[in-house]
């Protein structure tokens, strides 16, 4: 059983050493000694307690890495930070060597185990919060507005519904693709057989086979290496802005948590390749105007391959309703919400009603007009 360490007295905490955190892992404010955080708004450290504002590092840009494959085992580990898991929902957070998680980011549960002393990498850019908590807030809101099926007291609860800044990993990769590929594809002609009463027209096929190559170039292809959003979630959310990340420092962490990656670089290497290989048989459909396809062979070679390891901002949060839990995430840069929200019984209800009536109308109109 797992020890809730958030009922621990404070000197049962200092005893473990686990308010330790206060002292080592947050920047503090020369003014008054309390935390900073890293404030979307002004861009800037703030004091939580006397507001004083302090600057942030000049943001440099990010440099690549060539990934060679299996680079795992090779580069750079990031020092000074350890993971920890969540039971609950399986996120894996990074937290500083000394710092200590009361309740898991994603799910709020206070169930969370040190896992390993082995980070992985350090990430080498870091996509900053552009949306203060207010403003992701204000999106969630206006989302759930849209949903025109969500429950009344959902929509009126969610108000109080509190959020958390996590910065999620993501790989994000580019290389100059050069493929060569055969392709069969055919043709739909008609023609006209027969004659007298069995003259009619007949629609073939004819197939021919193209090659050829093509040239793609892949830039900040983004994969989510994240346990707690899909590829799908992140493309809703309409990605991240990568052109606009800056190297990584610690001080965008300030007043954040962040998740390590759950898919390894080379794992995810995997993925984006797949995702390519879709992209280029596109081209090739694209190029070659056709009606059926037999088969598309691809031969793709990648160069200049490199990858980033990118955090990127997500405002995640999560509600309950009739015991079930509700998870959504709103893009820390552009607003983007996704998730689930309930369907309310009777406001479904009254829509197939409506429909109902709608189409009895239709019927209705028809009958007269035809009948
Ligand atoms: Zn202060
Ligand atoms: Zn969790």
């Amino acid at each position: 059983m797992q020890e809730d360490i958030t009922k621990l007295t404070d000197e049962e905490k200092t005893d473990r050493g686990l308010s330790q955190r206060v002292d080592i892992n947050t920047f503090s404010c020369e003014n008054c000694g309390c935390k900073l955080v890293f404030d979307p708004a002004s861009r800037k450290l703030v004091c939580e307690a006397c507001d004083t504002k302090y600057p942030m590092p000049d943001p440099k840009p990010v440099t690549p890495i060539a990934y060679t494959g299996l680079s795992e085992s090779t580069y750079q580990a990031w020092g000074g930070v350890k993971s920890v898991r969540c039971e609950n929902c399986g996120a894996t957070i990074t937290l500083k060597e000394f710092e200590t998680a009361n309740t898991c980011p994603f799910c709020g549960s206070p169930v969370i185990t040190d896992t390993d002393q082995i980070p992985g990498l350090k990430p080498n850019g870091i996509l900053p919060f552009v949306l203060t908590e207010k403003e992701a807030h204000a999106s969630f809101i206006k989302w759930l507005k849209r949903r025109i099926f969500a429950p009344h007291k959902v929509k009126k609860n969610a108000k109080h519904t509190p959020m958390k800044g996590v910065y999620i990993p993501t790989w994000v990769f580019s290389s100059d693709v050069f493929c060569t590929y055969e392709a069969r594809f055919g043709q739909h002609y008609t023609v006209t057989v027969g004659s007298g009463k069995n003259r009619r027209t007949v629609t073939r096929t004819r197939w021919f086979h193209v090659s050829g190559s093509l040239n793609y170039n892949v830039r900040d292809l983004t994969i989510e290496a994240s346990k707690m959003i899909t590829q799908k979630q992140l493309e809703k959310i309409g990605g991240f802005d990568m052109p606009a990340a800056v190297e990584y420092e610690e001080e965008y962490l300030s007043g954040f948590s962040s998740e390590r990656y759950s898919t390894g670089l080379d794992d995810s290497w995997e993925v984006a390749q797949s995702k390519i290989c879709n992209d280029l048989r596109d081209l090739v459909r694209r190029r070659h105007p056709h009606d059926v396809e037999d088969y598309i062979n691809i031969f793709p070679t990648y160069n200049g391959t490199t990858y980033e390891y990118m955090l990127a901002p997500l405002w995640v949060s999560g509600y309950k309703y009739r015991k079930k839990d509700y998870g959504f995430v709103v893009n820390g840069r552009n607003g983007k919400v996704a998730g689930k929200s309930p369907v309310s019984v009777v406001r479904a209800f009254i829509a197939a009603l409506l429909g109902l009536a709608a189409l009895a109308g239709v019927g209705y109109l028809i009958y007269y007009l035809f009948f």
